[in-house]
């Protein structure tokens, strides 16, 4: 490392040519500074921007690790990441980024592919088999599992390559096969079977266990994860009176995590394997007073707020593009006390959160996580808050002390002068009713009960004053 500069070698051959890292020449301290920056410039006008919570160790944090396959023009078959802005693969054996054991792996099944005579996929020809491996790994239980996404469903020496592979790699539990036979840049194919084991992984966070599934989202860096969540529930400040939405909620991690001091949760996601998941995480948590709904987030928040639902906490945390303009003015409508707006996207969420400022929330806390080290992705959390005063004085109120009392507030002289001609066809003046309001104990204005200077002042006539105190027991000031 070179102090001097704040530069670090992260001695990565690809380093260039991967674009992964894009904060590679810029040493831990300074990375951290720097994000820490972008998000003052967004936040720091709204609130105090906590510090950026780091990482003691900014290496080998990612636990789901993708590698894309393909062959050289002399044939031998490399595995790792596009280039950016191509489809040219390059070649990684191993990443400071990625969990060591996937790396491992990918490189074994990189080998076995030879022994077995199957080949990597071409994008070109549309022929060849192996496309790409998707590793995750369970950071406390260890779990690990091995998607395998090929061209075909047919897999020739399927049992004895799977039977290579646990013998290299026991830690594997379990093996899945994911068939994509279409055009397109998603790792993902549509359908899949499990080859051996349960087919999911199992990891725990914040005390709770979730099953993750190969086509659910769950954060990448789980050590950050936890304390990022433990933040955002936190700043909920939950008493167990809650009504709480988890939007955006994957497989259910936040609304579990939080439920044990909420009233009720509600869950809101689009993928419907993550909500498969996220309904079987309540489960296995025993968690009773969540449910989830399959549904575009902004859908889901329009149709509560048209049947009138109230919520009292809401969690969100879209993707990258932030929440939809539908997402936000139905929030509006639910009109929460607090929002917890979690996103991987400074940008969009700056966006959104001026939105909400412009209608009635006040920013209220912000803090960064370092979730993605070494690259210029930050991930925040914001609470929102609705506007109230922020300084509130406490007065005593003496009633009998005012000109102005609260019986007086209930009709207006012209409106009892209307009430006395209307009903008693007299024309009664301020005064007299000054006068009378007095003689009921209802303080008047000086101006109106005193004279000026030595002249008389005219006394309410007996007639007009009964029918000035039927006009003050109609408007129920007597
Ligand atoms: N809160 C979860 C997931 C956050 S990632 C966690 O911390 O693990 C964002 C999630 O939003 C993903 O699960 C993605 O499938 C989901 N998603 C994307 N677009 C959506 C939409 N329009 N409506 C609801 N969910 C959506």
């Amino acid at each position: 490392m070179n102090k001097k500069n704040n530069k670090e070698s992260i001695g990565c051959a690809v380093a260039g040519k991967c674009g992964g890292c894009q904060l590679q020449n810029m040493n831990y301290e300074r990375q951290k500074a720097f994000k820490q920056a972008k998000v003052v410039k967004l936040f720091g006008k709204y609130c105090r921007v906590a510090p950026i919570e780091g990482m003691e160790n900014p290496y080998n944090y990612r636990n789901k690790v993708s590698a894309a396959f393909g062959t050289t023009r002399s044939g031998m078959i490399i595995s790792g990441v596009y280039q950016s802005s191509t489809h040219n693969i390059v070649k990684i054996d191993s990443c400071m980024l990625e969990d060591k054991t996937a790396d491992a792996i990918i490189v074994t099944i990189r080998n076995l592919l030879k022994d077995f005579k199957l080949t990597a996929y071409n994008e070109h020809t549309c022929k060849g088999f192996l496309r790409h491996v998707l590793i995750r790994r369970g950071f406390a239980t260890g779990e690990v599992m091995v998607v395998m996404v090929t061209s075909t469903p047919v897999f020739p020496g399927k049992n004895h390559f799977i039977e290579k592979l646990l013998n290299i790699h026991p830690e594997i539990t379990t093996v899945v096969q994911n068939i994509n036979n279409k055009f397109t840049s998603m790792v993902l194919g549509d359908s899949q079977k499990v080859l051996y084991g349960k087919g999911y992984i199992e990891d725990i966070l914040c005390s709770k266990r979730f099953r993750i599934s190969p086509k659910s989202f769950y954060q990448i860096n789980p050590v950050q994860t936890e304390k990022l969540y433990n933040c955002a529930i936190n700043l909920a400040a939950l008493t167990g009176k809650e009504r709480v939405i988890d939007a955006y909620c994957g497989i259910g991690t936040i609304g579990i995590a939080a439920s044990d001091n909420a009233k009720e949760v509600i869950g809101a996601e689009l993928n419907k394997d993550a909500v498969h998941d996220a309904i079987i995480n309540a489960k296995l948590n025993n968690v009773k007073n969540i449910r989830f709904i399959c549904n575009d987030a902004g859908e889901f928040m329009q149709a509560l707020a048209a049947d009138g639902e109230k919520a009292d906490v809401v969690f969100t945390d879209p993707p990258r593009a932030g929440c939809s303009k539908q997402f936000l003015d139905s929030l509006l409508i639910l009109s929460p006390e607090k929002i917890v707006y979690i996103s991987c996207d400074i940008e969009t969420q700056a966006r959104d959160v001026y939105y909400l400022t412009k209608k009635g929330y006040k920013v209220k806390a912000c803090r960064p996580f370092d979730m993605f080290p070494h690259t210029r992705h930050i991930e925040t959390v914001v609470l929102l808050s609705q506007r109230r005063p922020d300084i509130h004085i406490d007065i005593k109120l003496d009633l009998s002390e005012l000109d102005i009392t609260a019986a007086e507030t209930k009709a207006t002289y012209q409106e009892i002068k209307d009430y006395v001609f209307e009903k008693h066809g007299l024309k009664v003046s301020t005064l007299y009713i000054s006068q009378v309001k007095a003689k009921c104990g209802i303080i008047e204005r000086e101006c109106y009960n005193k004279g000026e200077g030595k002249s008389r002042v005219p006394q309410c006539p007996k007639e007009k004053e009964d029918a000035i105190m039927d006009a003050l027991r109609h408007f129920m000031m007597i």
